[in-house]
């Protein structure tokens, strides 16, 4: 699960991790109360910042919602001195679309911002911490170029990036830390705020179950303080349990609205980009459907694993999901009957095809036990199907009815 901006820095301010001053507001009418707060900390610069699951917000361009084609702000989060400033970016932003690099051309409705104390800093650093699967540890990563694109510094200039693993059993060690602030060619007081700054923000991490906790820009400050100027939290969504607090962070409307509706049926459906829509059970065959689609010149539309069951009711609320998608030309479904029988597979199929009025061409490969008796009665359904004995045959058959 993401979180916003704002609730990462929530998050992080309750493990000691100094970040800014800031007040998160939904409507305008909120701003004034936020800027005398801040002005009453005695603070008089700020910092407008749309708050969108998506980075690069402050390269983003913000467009009218009413008129795509208008651009109202270059830029997604704004520092100003000024406090007029601060409502006329806070008016431009608010329930306006945020286009940045990774929200894709149809960009994300602004609807929070978060205002906050605007600093003034010497440099910019990058902290990064997630888990390497290929060594089962944590690994923090750290980098003077901070600012930028972490994915291009990896690729162009890699040696800049600094990595420390932690061993799971003894845990981060201020060693370890210390590697990292001489890495970075810290100094003086520097240095030293660095230390428990990487503590606090790998405890953090930690205790929130957190899969992803980024900082870029960590900031060192003129007096020499570190502070998280940004801060991007995923969570493992398996751990959410344990965490009322953060799992309350969640925001739909941020989330596709196919996958929402999928996971009310218990559907792992990932939307993409194509027009052949899947339906198959177990991941690992949904992946290797997938695959052979794309090898046989076709496009995924989808990730869909209905599960173990396959009964009418999965298969139905899989159609729904799936044909809510515009894109759809073609289904093809491919279940492996182990658990359960081909047959009773089959006639889940043909009774959920009729209760959901499906119109576009389906494909069905359906393999193991009792699977010729399966292919027999879709065959003799009356219905629309076309069958595939291999899943080969299947990736092709769906292919060229979609030419
Ligand atoms: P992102 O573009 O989505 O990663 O959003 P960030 O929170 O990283 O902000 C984007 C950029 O705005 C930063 O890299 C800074 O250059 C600038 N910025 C944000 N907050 C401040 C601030 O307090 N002071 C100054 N001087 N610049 C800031
Ligand atoms: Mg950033």
């Amino acid at each position: 699960m993401k979180i916003h901006e704002f609730q990462a820095k929530e998050t992080l301010k309750k493990y000691g991790v100094p970040v800014q001053d800031g007040y998160a507001i939904k409507e305008l009418s909120e701003l004034d109360k936020a800027l005398s707060s801040l002005k009453a900390a005695g603070i008089n610069q700020f910092v407008v910042k749309s708050q969108i699951h998506a980075g690069g917000r402050g390269k983003g361009k913000i467009y009218n919602a009413d008129n795509r084609a208008e651009l109202v702000l270059e830029g997604g989060v704004k520092f100003t001195k000024d406090e007029n400033k601060v409502r006329e970016y806070a008016e431009k932003m608010l329930g306006n679309i945020l286009v940045t690099h990774q929200t894709g051309p149809e960009g994300k409705k602004v609807k929070t911002l978060y205002i906050t104390e605007g600093l003034d800093y010497k440099k910019e650093l990058y902290v990064g911490i997630l888990l390497d699967r290929a060594v089962s540890k944590n690994v923090i990563m750290a980098s003077t170029e901070g600012g930028v694109e972490i994915e291009k510094v990896a690729e162009e200039t890699p040696e800049k990036i600094l990595k420390v693993w932690i061993d799971p059993a003894i845990g981060f060690q201020p060693f370890q830390a210390r590697q990292l602030a001489f890495g970075l060619g810290l100094k003086g007081t520097a240095f030293k705020n660095f230390i428990p700054f990487i503590m606090k923000l790998y405890n953090a991490y930690e205790e929130t179950d957190a899969s992803l906790l980024e900082i870029n820009p960590l900031v060192i400050t003129n007096d020499d303080r570190i502070i998280a100027l940004d801060a991007k939290m995923n969570f493992d969504d398996n751990a959410l349990y344990r965490h009322p607090e953060i799992a309350a962070y969640r925001d739909l409307d941020e989330e596709d609205p196919l996958e929402i509706e999928a996971s009310k049926y218990n559907l792992n459906y990932i939307k993409l980009d194509g027009n052949v829509g899947c339906m198959v059970n177990g991941a690992g065959l949904a992946m290797a459907t997938m695959d052979i689609i794309k090898l046989a010149g076709g496009e995924p539309a989808n990730f869909l694993d209905v599960g173990g069951g396959a009964n009418k009711e999965t298969v139905a609320n899989g159609f729904k999901i799936i044909l809510s998608d515009p894109n759809v030309k073609a289904i093809l479904i491919n279940i492996f009957g182990g658990i359960v029988r081909c047959d009773r597979v089959a006639q889940g199929v043909i009774d959920a095809v009729k209760e959901v009025n499906v119109t576009i061409p389906v494909v069905v490969r359906l393999e193991g036990t009792n699977a010729y008796i399966a292919q027999d009665m879709l065959k003799k359904s009356g219905l629309n199907f076309e069958v595939a004995s291999s899943l080969k045959e299947a990736a092709e058959k769906v292919t060229a009815v979609i030419g």
